[in-house]
């Protein structure tokens, strides 16, 4: 197995984690009772898919 060398600097560590940031859960309205819902789930008010 690799073993590290060097400790990552901070701005190497930062750099990395730009690319993983807070995302808001895509809500979308059901289309049949209009709640709003995850996409691609089961509507939690009706069931509809
Ligand atoms: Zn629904």
């Amino acid at each position: 197995m690799a073993v590290q060398q060097r400790r990552n600097s901070k701005t190497r560590k930062a750099k990395r984690r730009t690319h993983f940031k807070l995302q808001a859960p895509a809500l979308v309205k059901c289309p049949s009772c209009g709640e709003y819902k995850l996409s691609h789930r089961a509507c939690p008010n009706c069931g509809h898919k």
